[in-house]
């Protein structure tokens, strides 16, 4: 695939937008010209109070509310304050005819964060004492009605919006007002109007809306101008007081730029005639566009949001098996800039939006929000278009979603280790590109598509799906894969086992330790072996890949790979406090581990609670001071002392506190020394004087492919490209060639840094000192026009 240097797409305008070119020049002239205070009584101060007055009409034209206040605030999160703080004081006020016995602050389940919190708050900081209830949503995001009519009655409070920041869902505010009204013509109702204005007509004096509010940086405004909007009706209470601007409802010296670049937004949206704004037909058409593009690309994706139920511009979606983390990397290196719906810290957390509307966890963890802008051309939208169908195409050619045309044989041949995760789950495959043999290890459910794929892409030769043990915390997919993979499941490996061991092994090898192991061959000069290694439950076992010498010994030296489940975790040791554990049997299998494996054979657990994908006995034992004391073949730990302590750590896990239900105590080393911290501007010249240093590029294939440019990195060719899902093949390979000996630091970058931060101590952590990473990554450094935001840190809601 030939691909230039991506520009741009930016595809999130829900979260911001560019600010117009007229705006930005009317905020400067606000600045440069018309900088007066509003309340100075000179010319200067008239002209600036004429830009405020000017733009309080637009907003009433543009929001449909002739009567009521229109107050500037700083945006919208402050005007939410205002319409929560002036309602809960004016409660506070009746309480002597009231009391606070049940009464309620109801909001919609899919609200911006800012309503909740602001409801919770001032709730609280007020003393008010009232509950705050969520209203739920279906599955298409629209109130439930009959809650609504249930407890309307009991509220102080509702607050709805009008346009979903999310999943573009727009709600009947009709149908909500006729459902208040007709429980309670009292109370205060605020509709949050953020995201609709500019894409809903709005006529707030038509209705009984109390408190509304808009933001300017969502409409092509900048930051840091939003409008209440309150109805004759509301009480107002000020949250600042002060010289009394905005006729004492907001006091402090108005954000006259900001007002002025709001003019020439609302200027434009308030004049039919003007064609800065796309009219509802073309972003219809834009939304159809991509959407075809999207269907074609990623054929099992699912839109989480009826389309008909939305503003066009707003599309919410999910592929299946692919987190929202991934999809926006991979969009990211294509250069169209989408978000997730949710938060992405963990992968494991979802949207909060997706799970109101009770959509099922992966769409949640996997949701994806594409938002264009009012101001987006034709040429940017088919941009757009080709960039999703290519991104399509990389993920075929990286067998992470199904070929058009079944593969005869793979483009790219993939060999050796790749190690899926999801969570701290991990699923393995070893392929043996030369034969097209492979073997699944510990396959889970969330990840079976994504194994499916790789293995369909690959026509391999499936011997034998295996599990290390019957997972307590998870769900294995080793039937469903078989049964799905049946055509390609190699008949002789057939397997009634519980676990998935073929019926049928080759021969019996004997263990470092002198016991027997029954194998199978699975390469060349490879042997896939299994011994029983119970304790964190009693049916594990542990599987070895390695070569078999004289007398068919697999030699602890000999073993490249062993999958030991949930016995020995990346900085701890396996749980034994379940009923199908036995701590003794736990003592017993750690106890072999030292002679059957060397020092150097990669430990492949079950988990990666740490990031540090894989292990080594040597670095366990280095870091793990329990470990160390179980295993001193000098002073051995006693097994009435082992289970004494073992009790102990076991009973420090936390239950309560994880997302997930943890396999061991895990400690996790930090390393601080890793990080390279440069400017962008340094970049170039960086990687110009480190041509000695090994460069690895830790993305994955399908983002790498779209990064071309090297030179702009000072680079006169592609560094290396270690994926994290090669990241423990990788590693093997350096440990036992011992490469880090050589002295070459060895370098890692990433668009954010944060992958290859992680990559960087996972090595450190198994003993190699000289490896780095690019502090910050090097999407700023990379490409100097394009600013990246990463996703994995953000945490707030946009
Ligand atoms: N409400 C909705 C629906 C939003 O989308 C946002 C911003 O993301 C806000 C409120 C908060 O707006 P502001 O950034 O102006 O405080």
């Amino acid at each position: 695939m030939t691909l230039g240097v991506p520009a741009d797409i930016y595809l999130d305008a829900n979260a911001t937008t560019r600010v117009l070119p007229q705006a930005a020049e009317d905020a400067k002239a606000a600045m440069e010209e018309l900088f007066g205070n509003p309340s100075s009584s000179h010319i200067t101060g008239i002209r600036a109070r004429q830009i405020l007055e000017r733009t309080r009409s637009l907003v009433r034209s543009v929001l449909g509310a002739e009567q009521g206040q229109i107050i500037f605030t700083s945006g919208a999160t402050e005007a939410i304050q205002i319409g929560v703080f002036s309602t809960l004081i004016q409660v506070r006020e009746q309480r002597s005819q009231t009391s606070a016995n049940g009464r309620l602050l109801l909001y919609g389940a899919t609200e911006h964060k800012a309503v909740p919190q602001s409801l919770l708050h001032w709730n609280r900081t007020l003393d008010i004492g009232n509950r705050v209830m969520e209203i739920p949503v279906d599955r298409t995001g629209m109130l439930d009605l009959g809650f609504l009519r249930e407890h309307a009655a009991s509220a102080d409070m509702i607050c709805t919006m009008a346009v979903n920041n999310e999943t573009g869902v727009v709600h009947d505010l009709m149908e909500i007002e006729h459902t208040v009204r007709t429980c309670n013509e009292q109370v205060c109702w605020m509709v949050d109007c953020v995201q609709a204005v500019g894409k809903l007509r709005l006529n707030l004096s038509a209705t009984t809306v109390d408190y509304a509010q808009m933001s300017g940086h969502k409409i092509h405004a900048p930051k840091g101008i939003g409008v209440l909007y309150v109805s004759e009706n509301a009480h107002l209470t000020p949250l600042f007081a002060g010289g009394g601007q905005e006729s004492g409802a907001r006091s402090g010296t108005e954000n006259l730029p900001g007002v002025a670049a709001l003019a020439a937004v609302l200027r434009c949206l308030d004049d039919e005639t003007d064609l800065t704004f796309k009219d509802l037909q073309t972003l219809v058409s834009y939304r159809d566009q991509i959407v075809e593009s999207l269907k074609k690309a990623l054929p099992s994706i699912v839109f989480n949001t009826p389309l008909d139920k939305a503003v066009p511009t707003t599309i919410n979606f999910s592929v299946k098996g692919f987190s929202s983390k991934e999809v926006m990397d991979l969009f990211d290196a294509a250069g169209i800039r989408v978000s997730s719906g949710s938060a992405c810290g963990s992968a494991l957390r979802g949207s909060y939006v997706l799970d109101a509307m009770g959509l099922p966890r992966w769409r949640s963890e996997g949701a994806i929000r594409v938002s264009f802008g009012l101001t987006s051309q034709d040429d940017e939208i088919s941009a757009a278009c080709s960039r999703i169908e290519e991104t399509g195409k990389a993920l075929r050619e990286a067998c992470l979603i199904p070929a058009e045309e079944p593969a005869t044989a793979p483009e790219s041949p993939v060999d050796g280790l790749i190690q899926f995760k999801y969570g701290s789950m991990c699923s393995w495959v070893l392929i043996d590109s030369k034969t097209s043999r492979c073997i699944v290890i510990d396959p889970c459910e969330e990840l079976s598509d994504r194994i499916e794929n790789l293995i369909r892409c690959q026509s391999c030769d499936v011997l034998a799906v295996v599990d290390t043990h019957l997972h307590v915390d998870h769900d294995s997919c080793r039937e469903k894969l078989v049964g799905n993979l049946d055509d390609l499941c190699n008949r002789s490996f057939r397997s009634t086992d519980p676990l998935g061991w073929p019926d049928s092994s080759s021969g019996t090898a004997v263990l470092g330790d002198g016991r027997q192991a029954e194998y199978f061959v699975f390469s060349s000069d490879m042997v896939f072996a299994r011994t029983e290694l119970p304790g964190h439950t009693t049916d594990g076992w542990a599987y070895f890949v390695g070569k078999l010498k004289d007398n068919n010994c697999l030699k602890p030296q000999d073993i490249r790979f062993a999958f030991t489940g949930d016995t020995l975790l990346i900085g701890g040791i396996g749980r034994t406090d379940f009923p199908s554990s036995s701590p003794k049997a736990l003592y017993e299998s750690l106890q072999r581990l030292p002679c059957i494996v060397a020092d150097s054979t990669l430990i492949c657990p079950a988990h990666d609670y740490t990031h540090g994908w894989s292990t080594t006995l040597e670095t366990e034992r280095r870091l793990n001071k329990f470990l160390a004391r179980v295993l001193d073949p000098v002073m051995t730990m006693p097994l009435e002392q082992f289970l004494h302590e073992k009790r102990a750590i076991d009973s420090e896990i936390d239950n309560e506190n994880s997302e997930e239900l943890i396999c061991g105590l895990i400690c996790s080393h930090t390393n601080e020394n890793s990080s390279i911290d440069i400017s962008p501007e340094q970049c170039k010249e960086f990687f110009a004087d480190h041509r000695d240093s090994r460069i690895i590029d830790v993305r994955e294939s399908h983002e790498f492919k779209f990064h071309q440019d090297w030179s702009v990195l000072g680079l006169d060719k592609p560094p290396e490209n270690v994926p994290l899902t090669r990241f423990s093949d990788f590693l093997q390979r350096l440990l036992v060639t011992n490469e880090s000996s050589q002295n070459r630091d060895i370098i890692f970058i990433c668009r954010s840094g944060n992958r290859s931060g992680k990559a960087a101590d996972a090595l450190r952590r198994v003993g190699v000192e000289n490896s780095w990473h690019i502090a910050g990554g090097i999407a700023l450094g990379g490409r100097p026009n394009s600013v990246s935001a990463d996703s994995v840190d953000i945490e707030y809601e946009i």
